[in-house]
């Protein structure tokens, strides 16, 4: 093509945004060609590396990322991280736009004492360890105590509370690695308390992940009724969601007693409490409970504010989970960055205060929504910049070399990008190892192993 209908866009992070971003500026520009540049050897994101092995059917999306990765004008580069093995002035130099599309890698600090202490976990490094991210392979979790309190009620929280607690036969069967597998087995955890600061009508998670709940075979919901006082009165008055989602928590709390003795596991919901301090053994290593500052409601609904009392609670417990959100992280000093907000700031997707720049998913707009939302923004941002395109905000008169430039430049800095049909080769070689103990796939826990798994 000629160098004004060709132009070159690259993609940073290999998650649903990049891939629906791809996507998108796919299908819309006849001629445009995407590269895509991941961290890690493996495409996907959070699909692989977020998501509860237990919820399959959610990963059905892999299957559209994978037509986009092998369309003959996208190409896919693993094992590159952008701001350390090529910088986004670099990517800037050799095509018309670079899209950041790289998440939320880091996650927000409790900021109380004793979050250092050994039992406190963030939950972003639990679900990373039974995921198989390899940064978290050995985070070995102590699950020899019978407590475990997670604090925040989003659907994560739910997610970790669920895998605590799910017979290891349902677990057996999805894709969980084999020594999470291994150490849930021999878990003591028997009672799992999902802490929040606010009330029964404020809580994040979506009814889908408390039904499961409800439903976990061998578990009995463990609540505390009088924290539903006053709320059938208002029921009436809530949207659908909310109303039904409500109902659901008022069920379990009736219906709690009546397993009581037939099942050995608990779960239940603790609300109106804060963190204050993890409270340590005496030898000040470990996690012994958590002290929780009692809170009380101002306002209502949605926008209701937690107002500290001044009064604690202590509980006793092994492990905490801090399940308070992720939180995205500047990568490069040449993109802006809102550390307030932990977002790149943007107006629909066109990064402020800079030309040629975008960002779409999480990084854009906050850790927040499920791969629907963000496919949306992703869309969002892909149709702002074919609009700046035939605008000519974004100058694309100048031919840009792409990767014939940047593959160069990591092969010089001992970088040896991954390409799909290299993670197709690790993909076939989970799916082998998980076929021989019945699961669909065992994935590759270390870096150094998919790389060697490519090249052999
Ligand atoms: P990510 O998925 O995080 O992708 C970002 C990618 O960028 C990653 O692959 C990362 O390796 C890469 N990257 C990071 N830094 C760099 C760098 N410097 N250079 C190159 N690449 C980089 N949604 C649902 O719809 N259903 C669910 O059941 C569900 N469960 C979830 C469970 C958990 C625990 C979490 C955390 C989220 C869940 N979600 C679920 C939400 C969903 O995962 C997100 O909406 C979605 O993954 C966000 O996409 P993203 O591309 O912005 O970020």
């Amino acid at each position: 093509c000629t160098p004004s209908s060709c132009p070159r866009v690259c993609i940073v992070g290999g998650g649903p945004a990049g891939f629906y971003t791809a996507q998108h500026l796919l299908k819309a520009h006849p001629a445009m060609q995407v590269d895509i540049y991941e961290r890690l050897p493996i495409p996907f994101g959070l699909v692989r590396f977020g998501v509860a092995p237990d919820h399959p059917e959610v990963k059905n999306v892999i299957n559209t990322f994978t037509q986009t990765a092998q369309h003959e004008r996208c190409c896919f580069h693993g094992n590159v991280t952008v701001g350390k093995d090529v910088s986004v002035e670099e990517l800037k130099q050799a095509y018309h736009a670079v899209v950041l599309s790289y998440g939320a890698e880091g996650n927000r600090l409790l900021g109380v004492p004793g979050e250092n202490l050994s039992g406190v976990y963030s939950a972003k490094d639990f679900v990373g360890w039974y995921n198989g991210l390899p940064c978290n392979k050995d985070l070995c979790p102590d699950l020899s105590h019978e407590t475990a309190v997670i604090l925040g009620q989003g659907n994560v929280a739910l997610d970790v509370a669920r895998i605590l607690l799910s017979p290891l036969d349902i677990l057996t069967k999805t894709d969980i690695t084999q020594p999470s597998l291994e150490a849930l087995a021999a878990s003591r955890v028997r009672r799992v308390l999902i802490v929040g600061r606010r009330g029964p009508l404020q809580v994040a998670f979506t009814i889908k992940e408390l039904r499961e709940m409800v439903n976990l075979a061998g578990t009995r919901p463990d609540m505390v009724p009088a924290d539903f006082k006053g709320i059938a009165e208002v029921l009436k008055d809530l949207p659908r969601p909310r109303k039904r989602l409500t109902e659901l928590m008022m069920k379990a709390v009736r219906e709690a007693p009546s397993g009581e003795g037939s099942t050995s596991r608990q779960w239940g919901f603790r609300f109106l409490r804060s963190p204050v301090e993890v409270l340590p053994t005496p030898d000040l290593t470990q996690t012994a409970g958590i002290r929780l500052g009692i809170n009380r409601l101002e306002g209502s609904g949605d926008g209701a504010r937690a107002v500290a009392t001044g009064e604690t609670e202590d509980i006793e417990c092994g492990m905490v989970i801090s399940s308070i959100g992720y939180q995205s992280l500047p990568i490069d000093p040449a993109v802006p960055f809102d550390p307030h907000k932990a977002i790149i700031p943007n107006a629909v997707g066109r990064v402020l205060k800079t030309s040629g720049l975008y960002c779409s998913g999480w990084v854009k707009r906050g850790p927040t929504g499920v791969i629907a939302t963000t496919m949306n923004d992703s869309f969002d941002t892909a149709r702002v910049l074919i609009q700046d395109i035939e605008t000519g905000i974004l100058d694309i008169s100048t031919a840009k070399p792409g990767s014939q430039t940047v593959t160069p430049l990591l092969q010089k800095r001992g970088v040896n990008p991954v390409s799909f049909s290299d993670w197709e080769k690790i993909d076939a070689e989970e799916m082998k190892r998980g076929s021989v103990v019945g699961k669909p796939r065992e994935k590759l826990l270390d870096v150094t192993e998919m790389l060697k798994t490519v090249h052999s």
